[in-house]
């Protein structure tokens, strides 16, 4: 396990490789970055929404997914305001939201004044979903990401809307397994780091029927393309920085977590409208030795916010600290007790990396 020298991502993160620099595919990207020509990518957008507006094809230019969380509520403005396209806004309802995501979802219908879908899933299922990528990969939220993407795109299909908005490409900004450099298409998304090479097909038992995954299968791309369906991330146009999202729709009556930040996070404001995410995060430490702290510092020294030297203390002050906040919540909703939780967690633990000191697990390799 070796760190980037620029900023505290380990090379345990699956797809990251350190150049000779010892920098990461993320710190290459940041780079990058500031060599592109944003006004031209701005122009390009612009060109993609004109096409849409003059196509005149639907009764809605664009749909947005969005969470309620900060960054979808900028894309949703940008497309809104600056584009002004009439968007439709889709999202896949939180099973169990925050105070603050309820109140950030209803603030921002109100405030861009748009239409939005809630999309709620059959509890049955999306539990089922839920708690068989639990038990077999330590990956809850993959059902709750097939269920975003197959479910948006679907959206854009019955109701005949030509463009499809996503915010950033995932393996760019952050460095991961798929493509390293951007690129604007997003069509593929179903292949995203986030689903790797599942499909809701490989769940399909007794419990879970193929009459039950309309909203979980994503269309395939001859459909998508024959039905005129562009699909395309922001972030290609515009430089993305959560940070920057924030304090623009802070503005507008976006609310932070009241309490402060959850147990292991820096930031207060960072995916925090819903409780069923944080365990899901965390079992990333027990994989690849890393999880909030670490994502959170790294955005930051990637936009120039941050010095390493102060991110190796963050990380270190914090990445130890469970996420007890939502434990309960995580316990009930998926039936599990909390001794099979830590059956499944222990089955997860990445024994390269960790080793049991005076009967506690430690990091063999912490950022320094
Ligand atoms: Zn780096």
């Amino acid at each position: 396990m070796k760190y980037c020298t620029n900023c505290v991502m380990p090379d345990s993160k699956p797809g990251i490789v350190l150049d000779e620099r010892g920098w990461c595919n993320a710190c290459r990207a940041s780079e990058t970055k500031k060599t592109i020509d944003w006004d031209q990518r701005w122009k390009d957008l612009k060109k993609i929404t004109d096409e849409v507006k003059s196509q005149n094809k639907s009764f809605y230019d664009c749909i947005v997914p969005v969470s309620g969380g900060k960054d979808s509520w900028y894309q949703a403005m940008i497309m809104a305001e600056k584009f002004n396209l009439k968007i439709l806004c889709v999202t896949l309802a939180a099973h169990i939201p925050t105070t603050e995501g309820i109140h950030n979802m209803n603030q921002m219908v109100k405030d861009l004044n748009i239409d939005i879908i809630k999309i709620t899933l059959k509890p049955s299922v999306y539990r089922q979903v839920r708690s068989k990528c639990f038990v077999r990969q330590g990956e809850p939220n993959w059902a709750e990401h097939c269920a975003m993407f197959s479910s948006v795109v679907n959206t854009a299909l019955l109701y005949d809307v030509p463009l499809v908005v996503w915010g950033e490409d995932i393996a760019f900004e952050f460095g991961g397994l798929q493509r390293q450099t951007s690129t604007a298409d997003a069509i593929k998304i179903d292949k995203s780091d986030l689903i790797k090479d599942k499909t809701i097909h490989n769940w399909l038992d007794d419990d879970i029927s193929p009459r039950d995954i309309f909203f979980y299968e994503y269309p395939d791309y001859e459909r998508l393309n024959s039905a005129g369906i562009k699909s395309i991330y922001l972030g290609h146009f515009i430089p993305w920085y959560g940070r920057r999202h924030y304090d623009e729709v802070v503005k507008r009556g976006f609310k932070a977590r009241q309490a402060g930040p959850l147990s292991g996070n820096y930031l207060d404001y960072d995916n925090m409208d819903e409780k069923l995410c944080e365990i899901n995060i965390w079992f990333k430490y027990l994989k690849f030795g890393f999880w909030r702290s670490t994502d959170q510092c790294c955005y930051d020294i990637w936009n120039g916010n941050m010095k390493r030297k102060e991110a190796v203390q963050i990380v270190n002050k914090l990445r130890d600290e469970f996420p007890q906040e939502y434990f309960e919540d995580f316990l009930r909703f998926h039936d599990v007790t909390e001794e099979e939780f830590w059956e499944v967690a222990e089955r997860n633990r990445n024994h390269d990396l960790w080793e049991k000191v005076d009967g506690k697990w430690e990091l063999k390799y912490p950022v320094s």
